[in-house]
């Protein structure tokens, strides 16, 4: 279909969307915005509208629209599902009107969001100097930078990919060298949710990235940065010149409320990376995860939905921001931790405070719709009921002994109180209960504006002339069904009943007739309806001028609005610390400057609050860095490492933690990997990817760090697996040295402990009973775990055996490590660990041993062994019962290849059941 003649609206349309790259593009047509062509039929079918058929030149277009008024839920709705949007508004010209694009609406840029979360817009560049990252959130005005850099590719990669996670984009900017990386993008879409936009190159030159930067910032910003040597090509000011032009670009002029640019560094921080943030169930929990194209769980359940007692969303977005980016600096977390207590000791003064705060806005959020121009007057009412509070919450601190002595007093002292009350007093100006449009006036008080009030009393006069003249004319006419109204079509008129018609004087006109009554005008009635409504327009212009001016002064605060708002956030989420503290019974953790960590009848925060949780001790440093969890399945082996890890990460926020007492000597990083057939129960992961992020533990965590490994190997045939746990056990033992925890249900690793010096053993006792510390699981079997416990089958041939040891080389597991990996099950091997039967070429090997004796056997026929080849001349056959023939007919027949290893984990838990009995 050509495109029809530009002279008709249809034409106009599609010459406009021409001009831009969004997803659609709607038009403003009078009082609707209209979509056309395809983006009539989509956006009808997204949001339900009804397609009309509109004529051009003889063919018919497609077209959906909108009141005018509609628009913005519209939009909204458009974006929250990840279109971009153009926006062309009618303007009235001279000679008629023309339409021009005026905003691009997109995900990163939507203003109008009721969602308490932050909204960031990333982008990210990656020169030979490593990767830049800019964020801002528009509706807060944020806007942060970070450089990933050195280190190799992957790692740096990795990184990149943990922030991503961490700040949850909504829409990212891929600089020009990212752009045509097609796994880059992969693993973007994998990764988040956020829409990919393609912003001009141009916009990432380092020249114009730095020009826009200093412009938005001032020249202070890029010293800042580190860039005072006259370097201006880095790569994270390339990010933030690209994002800046981009938010300019789209039209949303929410600009000037981005104040502050904040360079934040990885050196304070620990690393999460995006698997550990994810497994640890830190905002989401795993389970709502179906493997799509969505890495999103349910937030019930979370660790933040847990403890997060905040009563505002800025408070609530600063707790969230805190958990995913727990830190290492003693005197941070001590100052916070100082703010928890005092709250946590002075129970009254702390909810006198959270109530104060429960009346709260979000400032953040108002000054950037102040800059925007979109606050209406009832915005700006909120911004100076919120300043208000400025004073009372500093006041509730004050006055109490406990927390006027704590660093909360600090906080609450940090917004400018005097320019806080100035601007506060401004806005008095405005009535307390002004309405929802500001053209038409009545949004000031009397005493702002001498010509305003001069126009109030003008108007008022008016309106008391009219108010009054009923009354004045019954007394002068004697009329008693006579009233004096106003509407649309007739203006102001006198009405009056059919039955007094007669009594009308000669200067009433007559209007129109009704059935019962007649309605009239008089000159002076006329005179004065012209002069309201003079009056009214006046009074409207001259108040939205002065409203402006109003907004235009609270947008120039922006910097006093954030800090106020910043410092309200702190206490909300402080309080909110303290507030599930106590309920909980959590305890201060102790951070010391050495010692590991040490914690007494520990608990899990999340899974204590639905449980009857029994408590445990966790004990990590000196020469007790690498602790071996064994212990049945279900045993809580996974639950115990993910609590100390919880532990750890709460401590770092400055949370209070779920123990009897803790000390913490802080880590620079957590790193955790669940195996990947435990992984692989939700759907999702592969043993490469297990492989992977072992590889990247191996190389990122250090002698500072807490690592979590579960279950590692599982994903693999039985040897291959427990060889590569050997040695990543070794290595961490050996040359990175960070505090582990390794469950496995490989309890050869737990003979580990005798030769590696800090290795120790540790296992889960059933029944309840909280493991006991030291307990190493080794050569006793008393442990419930079952004394036998068949491990899978095994194809003849190197290949097949070491499968899973080559995947770990592909995956980038360092040499040293793939190295020992073959030692290790050469060794095994070699200690005739693995029974072979049957003799043709072939014939499938069976491995049966007793781990629950955590002996590796040799047996021969004849021995007491379980049969594996099951055969009815079996020696063994008449010593077993016939359930366990059943098993073992059954074990001996499974298609290896042909059965997934979560099937194959089924089916061994079944057998086991049945042996069981
Ligand atoms: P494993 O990793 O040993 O298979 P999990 O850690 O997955 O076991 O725990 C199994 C179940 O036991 C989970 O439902 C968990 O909530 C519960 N659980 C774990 N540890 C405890 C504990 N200390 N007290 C109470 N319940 C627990
Ligand atoms: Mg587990």
């Amino acid at each position: 279909m050509s495109d029809p003649d530009p002279d008709t609206i249809v034409g106009e349309f599609f010459a406009l969307k021409r001009e831009t790259d969004a997803d659609f593009l709607v038009m403003q047509v009078g009082d609707f915005y209209e979509f056309f062509g395809e983006d009539a039929e989509t956006v009808a079918d997204l949001l339900d509208l009804k397609v009309s058929q509109k004529s051009a030149h003889g063919s018919d277009y497609p077209m959906a629209g909108v009141p005018v008024d509609k628009l913005t839920p519209h939009l909204k709705a458009l974006v929250e599902r990840g279109y971009r949007v153009a926006v062309a508004d009618q303007r009235e010209t001279a000679d008629g009107h023309e339409r021009a694009i005026t905003r691009v609406v997109t995900p990163g840029t939507l203003l109008e969001t009721s969602d308490a979360d932050a909204q960031y817009l990333v982008a990210v560049v990656r020169t030979d100097a490593g990767y830049g990252l800019a964020f801002a959130d528009v509706t807060t005005g944020r806007f942060l930078v970070t450089a990933v850099g050195d280190g190799d590719a992957d790692d740096a990669a990795d990184r990149v990919f943990a922030e991503l996670y961490r700040f949850d984009p909504v829409e990212i900017l891929p600089g020009p060298s990212v752009r045509n990386d097609d796994a880059f993008l992969d693993r973007v879409r994998e990764r988040t949710d956020a829409t990919v936009s393609v912003h001009r190159a141009e916009a990432f030159a380092p020249g114009r990235a730095t020009h826009l930067t200093t412009e938005q910032f001032g020249p202070e910003a890029l010293d800042s940065l580190g860039l005072d040597g006259g370097r201006d090509d880095t790569p994270e000011v390339q990010a933030a010149g690209a994002l800046l032009s981009y938010v300019e670009e789209t039209g949303t002029g929410v600009a000037s409320s981005m104040t502050r640019l904040r360079r934040y560094r990885g050196d304070d921080h620990v690393e999460l990376d995006a698997t550990t943030q994810r497994n640890l169930e830190l905002t989401e929990t795993m389970s709502g995860s179906t493997g799509g194209t969505s890495t999103q769980g349910g937030r019930e359940g979370s660790l933040f939905a847990t403890i997060d007692h905040t009563v505002t969303s800025p408070g609530k977005r600063l707790l969230a921001e805190w958990l995913k980016r727990p830190r290492q600096d003693r005197s941070t977390l001590r100052t916070r931790a100082d703010g928890v207590a005092a709250f946590a000791d002075a129970a009254l003064a702390r909810e006198g405070v959270r109530e104060s705060l429960g009346d709260a806005y979000d400032l953040e959020r108002l000054a950037s719709k102040a800059a925007s121009g979109s606050a209406d007057a009832r915005d700006l009412l909120r911004v100076r009921e919120t300043l208000a509070l400025v004073p009372t919450v500093a006041d509730a601190i004050e006055s109490d002994p406990t927390l006027s002595a704590s660093p909360l007093a600090d906080i609450a002292a940090r917004p400018d109180r005097e320019a806080a009350a100035d601007l506060r007093e401004r806005l008095d100006a405005l009535v307390d209960d002004p309405p929802a449009t500001i053209t038409e006036g009545g949004l000031f008080r009397r005493g702002h504006d001498d010509d305003l009030d001069d126009l109030i009393d003008r108007h008022e006069a008016v309106e008391e002339w009219l108010d009054t003249l009923a009354d004045r004319e019954k007394r002068e006419t004697g009329i008693t069904h006579l009233r004096v109204d106003r509407n649309k079509t007739d203006g102001y008129y006198i009405q009056v009943g059919n039955s007094e018609t007669d009594a009308v004087p000669d200067r009433y006109d007559r209007l129109k007739s009704l059935k019962n009554s007649e309605r009239y005008t008089t000159d002076a009635l006329d005179e004065r309806e012209r002069e309201i409504l003079r009056l009214e327009e006046r009074r409207g212009d001259l108040e939205y001028e002065l409203f402006e001016t109003l907004r235009e002064a609270v947008a120039a605060r922006a910097d006093l609005l954030q800090s106020v708002g910043r410092a309200l956030a702190e206490l909300d989420a402080l309080a909110s610390l303290s507030v599930h503290a106590v309920e909980n019974d959590w305890v201060r953790p102790e951070l010391c400057e050495s010692g590991g960590i040490d914690v007494e009848a520990g608990r899990h925060p999340v899974v204590e609050r639905t449980t009857e949780f029994v408590p445990n001790d966790a004990h990590l440093g000196g020469d007790r860095r690498f602790l071996v969890v064994t212990g049945p399945n279900m045993s809580g082996k996974s639950t115990y490492m993910r609590q100390v890890a919880l532990v750890v990460l709460l401590a770092q926020i400055g949370s209070f933690v779920p123990a009897a007492a803790a000390e913490i000597e802080p880590v620079d990083g957590i790193y955790t990997r669940v195996g990947a057939l435990d992984e692989l129960a939700q759907g999702r992961s592969t043993f490469m990817v297990e492989m992977q992020e072992l590889s990247n533990i191996l190389h990122s965590a250090t002698e500072d760090s807490l690592v979590i490994l579960d279950e590692v190997g599982r994903g693999t045939a039985t040897y291959d697996g427990i060889s590569i746990a050997w040695a990543a056990t070794e290595y961490l033992h050996n040359e990175v040295r960070a505090k582990t925890l390794f469950a496995t249900h490989y309890h050869e690793l737990t003979t580990l402990a005798d030769q590696l010096d800090r290795v120790q053993n540790v296992h889960v006792a059933v029944d309840g009973e909280p493991p006991s510390s030291d307990g190493a699981a080794s050569g006793s079997a008393d442990e419930g775990d079952g004394d036998v416990t068949f491990l899978r089958t095994v194809e003849d041939g190197p290949t097949d055996r070491s499968y899973g040891i080559h995947v770990a080389g592909l995956a980038g597991v360092p040499d040293p490590v793939v190295e020992r990996s073959r030692d290790v099950l050469e060794k095994l091997r070699a200690e005739e660990a693995i029974e072979t039967k049957g003799g043709g070429a072939d014939a499938t090997k069976q491995v049966v041993f007793d781990v629950g004796s955590g002996q590796l056997q040799t047996r021969d026929d004849g021995d007491d062994a379980p049969a594996t080849g099951a055969s009815d001349e079996d020696p063994a056959g008449d010593r077993l019962d016939e359930e366990t023939r059943a098993v073992l007919d059954e074990l001996s027949g499974v298609d290896l290849t042909g059965t997934s290893p979560v099937e194959l984990m089924n089916r061994v838990q079944a057998w086991k059941e049945r042996l069981d009995e």
